[in-house]
């Protein structure tokens, strides 16, 4: 019996004892393909040359420095980097250590922006059903994974929510694309208008949806819409790009195939491949201005904010993603991967949509493709798959009803950056067989 609080208490998982390339091995003797990057985390892979040769030196030089004391070089330059690379007008990074601390600070960073002029009314945030931002209180209550909620709703603060932008599903038959989504920026200004413009702080979400649907991409022009209503009502626009940036969709921000900037991101699984638990929030120059302005200091922190190995993993990943190109293989690999998939689960009867950006594409199981109904949620098909493909050795993100058990089940695939073509087409082939068995249970 492990003391460990696993996932799941009533079955502990394989022993992971090394790890190299795509290739995770336990110790069993199995070796498993990683075609989710565990959960879009790993962009080079593991055991990366590099990235452990800049760990290594960090630890020798400085292992840990409280940033109550000092800064480091190796965090100052990963922040550089960032902002060098990021949407317009983004000048302040904040370094944490995952994905839902980025998510709670963005959310505070975001509040004490209007606490600051004054605006203390401003205590909403205005999400989208579909949607997942984190497991800590905060960014739980901004996330609509109503079965993550259920257990802790009464701890969470209030949140309006809006329909998610979910072509697949909600286009209705003869909608054209535009108009469906000048629907969707309808529902979100009629929210803000509801919630009073003057009590909202912002909107949250993922530029493409990840953990609660299966790499759900936004229409043209959703983005550019979510932008200009912010704007119209004084009231922040939040991406949420844990897990969707870094390259993994082809660009280094999903955004940035939005044509837009928002006024806070937040990264993290991709900024250190795994390499290190590591999260930052970027933000626009003039929100800490008026921090630095103000008050003079952003009230929060965490001992291990800016922690230097940390901040050298993520630069030595960041460093090598752009030494070897590697968002034009992204770009490259994501498309050979969607026809790969195409080609094996175009006609299946089983599978409604084939979605996605880059390396970061979903499909989504129905029992029927042509009235898109779902599996019972019961049946949990997504699960039965991702046990399916364990047993062939491969490893898929699996997620299924998690809006009001009517979503259905999706397949999130999100394989490293450096995945080889061949090993693209064992992945496919393995996913068939997984799909095909669990589909018989
Ligand atoms: N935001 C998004 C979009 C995510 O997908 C996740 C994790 O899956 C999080 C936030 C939370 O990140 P973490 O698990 O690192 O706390």
């Amino acid at each position: 019996m492990s003391n460990i609080i696993h996932r799941s208490l009533r079955q502990t998982p394989p022993i992971a004892t090394h790890a190299s390339g795509i290739t995770v091995f336990d110790n069993a003797g199995n070796a498993y393909l990683d075609a989710s990057g565990g959960a879009a985390v790993s962009s080079l892979g593991h055991g990366h040359p590099d990235v452990i040769a800049a760990m290594h030196r960090q630890i020798d030089r400085c292992a840990y420095a409280h940033t109550a004391f000092f800064t480091t070089e190796v965090a100052e330059e990963l922040a550089q980097t960032l902002v060098a690379k990021a949407p317009a007008g983004i000048q302040g990074v904040y370094l944490v250590s995952g994905g839902s601390e980025a998510m709670e600070t963005a959310l505070k960073l975001a509040r004490q922006y209007f606490a600051e002029a004054g605006e203390t009314g401003r205590s909403l945030f205005i999400a989208r059903r579909q949607s997942y931002h984190g497991n800590t209180l905060g960014a739980l209550a901004v996330g609509g994974n109503e079965w993550r909620r259920k257990p802790f709703a009464p701890l969470l603060m209030e949140v309006p929510r809006v329909s998610p932008c979910y072509e697949y599903r909600d286009r209705r038959e003869g909608q054209s694309v535009d108009a469906y989504t000048a629907c969707l920026l309808d529902e979100l200004e009629t929210a803000i208008i509801k919630a009073g413009p003057e009590k909202v702080i912002g909107f949250v979400a993922e530029p493409v949806v990840g953990a609660t649907g299966g790499a759900i991409p936004p229409t043209p022009g959703y983005f550019k819409g979510v932008r200009a209503i912010c704007d119209r009502y004084g009231i922040l626009f939040i991406a949420d790009e844990v897990m969707c940036g870094m390259g993994r969709t082809g660009t280094l921000f999903a955004v940035e195939q939005e044509g837009v900037a928002p006024d806070i991101i937040t990264v993290a699984k991709g900024l250190g491949g795994g390499y290190q638990p590591i999260g930052a929030v970027l933000a626009q120059g003039a929100i800490v201005d008026r921090l630095r302005h103000g008050s003079g200091a952003f009230l929060h922190g965490h001992t291990y904010i800016g922690h230097p190995v940390a901040a050298a993993a993520a630069l030595a990943v960041q460093q090598v993603i752009e030494r070897d190109n590697l968002l034009e293989q992204v770009q490259r690999r994501g498309a050979t991967l969607k026809r790969m998939l195409g080609d094996v689960f175009g006609k299946h009867p089983h599978v409604g949509d084939i979605r996605g950006r880059g390396l970061f594409l979903g499909i989504e199981l129905v029992q029927d493709r042509a009235t898109k109904a779902p599996f019972a949620p019961e049946r949990k098909l997504h699960a039965a798959i991702k046990n399916e493909a364990m047993a062939r050795g491969l490893m898929v993100y699996p997620m299924g009803g998690t809006i009001d058990g009517q979503r259905g089940d999706h397949i999130l695939l999100a394989p490293p950056f450096i995945v080889s073509a061949g090993e693209l087409s064992e992945i496919v082939t393995r996913l068939s067989e997984a799909v095909d068995a669990a589909l018989l249970k």
